[in-house]
């Protein structure tokens, strides 16, 4: 298993909440506009709970956000 230990800042392609990969296309090199996560809200809510030195960096991926609606939390 690699190690996942150390959350790198350039590491955009996993998702700061879980660590999983977060799918998203920016992190894969591609216009961020035809990532699944632009046509998504994300509540503020959700924001709360990145590290803050990964907003805006790595995005969180869609498992994490359809949770967070379905608990409602
Ligand atoms: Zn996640
Ligand atoms: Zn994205």
């Amino acid at each position: 298993m690699p190690d996942q230990t150390n959350h790198a800042p350039e590491s955009a392609g996993t998702c700061p909440l879980c660590g999983q990969a977060n799918g998203c296309m920016g992190a894969a090199g591609r216009s961020h506009a035809g990532c699944w996560c632009a046509h998504e809200v994300f509540p503020q809510e959700l924001f709360k709970r990145v590290p803050k030195e990964f907003i805006g960096k790595a995005c969180i991926c869609k498992e994490c956000l359809e949770a967070f609606k379905r608990n409602g939390e």
